[in-house]
């Protein structure tokens, strides 16, 4: 298995429903503060490495996201102190048990399976985010395309937001939700995430 271009973060924070066109496709409205959820460091995979289908979920989905990489202990920062903070940028699956997200009500089991948080190929440390591409791939064929200015709470926002909660130490790594056109996966099949001047991140879907 290849390994991570990083070291396991002690915590990976996600924000749900960040992208106008992806929560009214799935029913929902635009939460008016950022919605936070945790994905377990656990479950962070390596670039090609092989993602299962849980047995208790009959509906996996993809979802492309930037990944932020904490670069410094941020407790409390404004929006300037959260941009100062950013060590680095990534590609993200935030692979999603769909069916389980709604029965279950809390998100730990749907978010957290292992294998459920692929990142990389790299880190890109001197990046823009505020206007990139993210185009997912699925068996080659593009089925999500959204800028990142399409982003609800802008990504120093939503570091800043999160460390009035908890503190943000090195290496951990921010999600910044996803643009319209998540969707199933079945064995067998490949997703890949890229972004613009980043690079893509490739990773089979497999049940055992
Ligand atoms: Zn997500």
């Amino acid at each position: 298995m290849n390994s991570l271009p990083f070291p396991r973060p002690s915590k990976i924070v996600c924000v749900g429903r960040n992208y106008v066109d992806h929560a009214k496709e799935l029913g929902n409205e635009v939460p008016k503060a950022p919605l936070l959820f945790f994905k377990p460091s656990s479950a962070l995979v390596p670039p090609g490495a092989a993602l299962v289908l849980p047995q208790a979920s009959q509906q996996v989905e993809y979802e492309a996201e930037i990944g932020i990489l904490i670069g410094k202990a941020l407790r409390n920062v404004d929006a300037a102190g959260a941009e100062a903070g950013i060590g680095g940028v990534t590609c993200a699956n935030d692979v999603t048990a769909r069916d389980l997200q709604k029965s279950d009500g809390q998100w730990a089991r749907a978010k957290g399976f292992d294998t459920f948080c692929p990142l990389g190929p790299w880190v890109e440390t001197e990046l823009d985010v505020s206007d990139l591409r993210l185009v997912t791939r699925l068996d080659g064929e593009v089925v999500q395309s959204g800028p990142t200015a399409d982003m609800v709470h802008q990504v120093a926002d939503l570091i800043a937001y999160a460390s009035a909660a908890f503190t943000l130490l090195p290496g951990d790594v921010i999600l910044t939700g996803t643009p319209s056109g998540v969707g199933p996966v079945t064995a067998g099949q490949r997703v890949s995430i890229e972004i613009e001047g980043i690079g893509t991140l490739d990773n089979p879907f497999v049940r055992r």
